[in-house]
C-alpha cells in the first residue's frame, strides 16, 4: 500500500516562514481533512507537497513509499501520482480538455515516456473518457471545451473531477476553500468524489464546507493554527469546526499563531 509521509515540514515565502513543522502521514484509501483558520498555511501545505516554486521548504521531509519527493520536479511528482486540484486553476486557452486530459493521462500512466513520444492510443482514451464521463453524468460538451476558460466555480469543479477520476491518482490534495460553490454543486462534487471512491487514492480535502465531506466522510480532521497541525480528530472534529469554529482552538493555543 501507498504512503505519503510529511516530517517536520518547514515552508517560507521570501523571508517568512509559513510552515512550522507539519507532521501528516497519509495512507492509500485514507481521507483526511485539513481545516483551520483563513491564513493558517493549509493551501501553502498542498503548493509545498506539489512543489510550487514560491514555496521554499526550508526543513523537514515529504516522501512518497520512501522516494524523496522533494528532490523531484512537480511534473515528476505529479508521474508519481500525486494530483492537487488547485484553488484558482488556470485558463489554458485554445487546449481542448479531452487534448488536457490525453497528455495529463498518459504521462501518468507511462511515467518513462520521453516528451514527443505516442501518448495512449485515442479510440482507447476517447472510450475511457467517455465511460467515466457518463458515470459521473457530465455532458461529452464539456470535454470539447478549452481548459478552464470561462468556466464558473461549478464547471472547474467538474473540470477537477473528470481529472481525479481520469488520472487515478495515488494522492489527491483537494483546496476548495473559496471556490465560491453554491449548495448543488457542492453535493455533486461530494457525490462524485465519492463515485470515483475515495477508497482508491489518499485524499486530503481543505474544505470550510461540511457538505463536501457529507459522502466522503473523513477519517481524520486535522486542524491548522500558525503553520502547524494543532489537532487531530476524527469526522467529530470536523463536525465541531463546522459547527462552532474556531474559537475553542484559538484558545487552546494560544502560542501557536
Ligand atoms: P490558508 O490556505 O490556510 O488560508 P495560506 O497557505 O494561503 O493559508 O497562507 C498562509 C500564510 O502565508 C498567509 O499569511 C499568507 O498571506 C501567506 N502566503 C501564502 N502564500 C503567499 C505568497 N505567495 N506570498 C506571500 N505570502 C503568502
Ligand atoms: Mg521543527
Ligand atoms: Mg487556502
Amino acid at each position: 500500500t501507498h504512503v505519503l509521509k510529511i516530517e517536520d515540514l518547514h515552508v517560507a515565502v521570501g523571508d517568512k516562514e509559513i510552515l512550522r513543522g507539519v507532521n501528516l502521514t497519509i495512507n492509500h484509501g485514507e481521507t483526511h481533512a485539513l481545516m483551520g483558520p483563513n491564513g493558517s498555511g493549509k493551501s501553502t501545505l498542498g503548493l509545498a507537497i506539489m512543489g510550487h516554486p514560491g514555496y521554499e521548504v526550508t526543513g523537514g521531509a515529504i516522501t512518497l513509499d520512501g522516494r524523496d519527493v522533494l528532490a523531484m520536479e512537480p511534473d515528476e511528482r505529479a508521474r508519481a501520482g500525486i494530483f492537487m486540484a488547485f484553488q484558482r486553476p488556470m485558463a489554458i486557452p485554445g487546449v481542448k480538455m479531452a487534448d488536457f486530459l490525453r497528455h495529463a493521462t498518459t504521462n501518468v500512466r507511462r511515467p518513462e515516456r520521453k516528451e514527443g513520444e505516442e501518448l495512449i492510443p485515442m479510440r482507447e482514451f476517447r472510450k475511457e473518457l467517455k465511460e467515466k464521463m457518463e458515470h459521473l453524468r457530465m455532458d461529452s460538451e464539456f470535454a470539447r471545451r478549452y481548459v478552464n476558460d470561462g468556466f464558473s466555480g461549478g464547471e472547474m469543479k467538474r473540470a477537477e473531477i473528470l481529472q481525479l477520476a481520469m488520472l487515478q491518482p495515488k494522492f489527491a490534495v483537494l483546496d476548495e476553500t473559496d471556490s465560491g460553490l453554491d449548495a448543488d454543486a457542492v453535493r455533486l462534487a461530494s457525490e462524485s468524489i465519492a463515485d470515483i471512491g475515495h477508497q482508491k487514492m489518499g485524499l486530503l480535502i481543505i474544505t470550510h464546507h461540511d457538505k463536501l465531506l457529507e459522502h466522503n466522510p473523513p477519517d481524520f480532521t486535522h486542524v491548522m493554527l500558525g503553520g502547524r497541525l494543532v489537532e487531530t480528530g476524527g469526522k467529530e472534529l470536523a463536525d465541531e469546526l463546522h459547527r462552532h469554529g474556531y474559537d475553542r482552538i484559538r484558545k487552546a493555543y494560544p502560542e501557536a499563531e
